[in-house]
């Protein structure tokens, strides 16, 4: 038998429902506050990614599925969605009409991966992205409509974790700083890291491994390091939070996995998920928009890990699985014949109906009409069409009702209604 690939999943019912209101509910919330959605496809140039996400992140690196397409161009499944935005933002000028645009995406991402809990080759993500404005208060807005769309779902137990990642005026000092400390640390670092450090000094902050969280315990804190508008959008995005009873912990070891953030960077840690505590990641890329070839336009986003989203969510909410309202159930050829086209007129009349065409005993149908949680069950054999008579019973208080034949479908829908 052919298997599912490593490190990819089906999703199955009854889950399909929690992934539905996990979109749904995102749809609607993001709407709100004025996101319209974009469907990027999942397959971009190769290019995009290097130039967008950096050469020397894990993600550029060795975890992107990449393969040659015509001629010369080399293509790559989607890691994240950013950059698929930024390229439709530029190549469709949709800043022409006003730079101020809000987009938000909903689908599957690729990255080549070690597969475990919370961690898949396949996964999915919510993005919300923000262009033309580089307030302080669009960052908050942002981190808001995140945390009270997580409430909405009902999930608890989430912290925002803050840090300002500075801007190509300010960082370098620290970029700087940080490599000459951990140059005297090499010996405490794994292999990745010590070549992170030669190419992305800043990648070590974000090693899971112990021996380089240890390492970087005590390392500088790019905080100290911010310029005078960095300083000044840092303290306002925190002010704005204070304001908005957003509590948050500032994280100076925070980076992101991606080359491309300025400023704001934050991500939303659950405690219900063990190592993979990540559920959502953001913050602003200032320079992306200019650095992929379109005009000088600020901008910030986010992302939400879907499946370890829907895992928080299913612990709360059990996914909903209504059963059919309508169970025919016929006995004998004839009562199959007229059943078959009850079933199809019932559905499409907006009746969840299910009809048993298996010929088995009215003992066997009433269990499977049990097991699937039938609300009714409408039994007709060749002692009912001889009477015109159908026989609706209620599952729950076994009452049951006769309904004329010939007006069948109407009579339910009376009923129903
Ligand atoms: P992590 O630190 O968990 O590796 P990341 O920094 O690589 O996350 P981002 O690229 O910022 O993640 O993506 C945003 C969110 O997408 C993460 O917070 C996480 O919830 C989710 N995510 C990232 N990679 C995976 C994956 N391989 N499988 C499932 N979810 C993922
Ligand atoms: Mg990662």
């Amino acid at each position: 038998m052919i298997q599912l690939v490593r490190g990819f999943k089906d999703i199955l019912p009854p889950e399909t429902a929690v992934w539905r209101h996990v979109e749904n509910t995102a749809r609607e919330h993001f709407e709100k506050f004025g996101f319209r959605e974009m469907r990027p496809p999942v397959l971009e140039q190769t290019a995009l990614f290097q130039r967008s996400i950096g050469e020397h992140t894990d993600i550029v690196e060795k975890e992107m599925y990449t393969f040659a397409g015509s001629r010369d161009t080399m293509l790559t499944l989607r890691p994240e969605a950013t950059a698929s935005v930024v390229r439709a933002y530029i190549q469709h000028k949709l800043y022409a009409a006003d730079p101020v645009c809000k987009f938000y995406t909903i689908g599957p991402m690729f990255r080549r991966e070690r597969p475990q809990k919370g961690r898949y080759r396949q996964f999915h993500q919510i993005n919300a992205e923000v262009f033309g404005i580089d307030s302080p208060y669009i960052d908050v807005q942002l981190i808001f409509m995140l945390m009270t769309y997580f409430s909405r779902l009902s999930v608890t137990g989430l912290s925002v974790h803050l840090n300002s990642l500075g801007c190509p005026e300010c960082r370098p000092a620290y970029r700087q700083k940080l490599s000459e400390m951990l140059s005297d640390r090499t010996g405490d670092l794994c292999e990745d890291c010590v070549r992170r450090l030669e190419k992305n000094p800043l990648r070590v902050l974000d090693c899971k491994k112990e021996p380089c969280r240890n390492a970087v315990s005590d390392a500088p804190s790019m905080l100290d390091f911010l310029c005078g508008d960095c300083r000044s959008h840092f303290r306002a995005v925190q002010a704005a939070l204070d304001a908005i009873d957003i509590p948050y912990e500032i994280d100076p070891r925070l980076v992101r996995g991606l080359d491309y953030y300025t400023r704001t960077a934050f991500e939303i840690q659950t405690e219900e998920l063990g190592a993979q505590n990540a559920v959502a990641g953001g913050g602003r890329y200032d320079n992306l928009v200019e650095m992929l070839g379109g005009p000088s336009q600020p901008a910030i986003g986010f992302a939400i890990g879907a499946d370890r989203l829907v895992e928080l969510v299913e612990t709360k909410i059990p996914a909903p699985e209504p059963g059919p309202v309508i169970f025919l159930a016929p006995m004998g050829e004839a009562a199959m014949e007229l059943a078959a086209k009850w079933a199809c007129l019932l559905s499409d009349a907006g009746v969840r109906t299910e009809a048993d065409f298996s010929g088995r005993s009215l003992k066997a149908l009433m269990r499977r009409a049990d097991r699937l949680g039938a609300e009714n069950v409408l039994i007709v054999g060749d002692r009912e069409i001889e009477q015109n008579e159908a026989i609706l019973r209620n599952m729950k208080t076994r009452d049951q009702k006769s309904l004329p034949m010939d007006r069948l479908v109407e009579s339910v829908l009376e009923h129903e209604g």
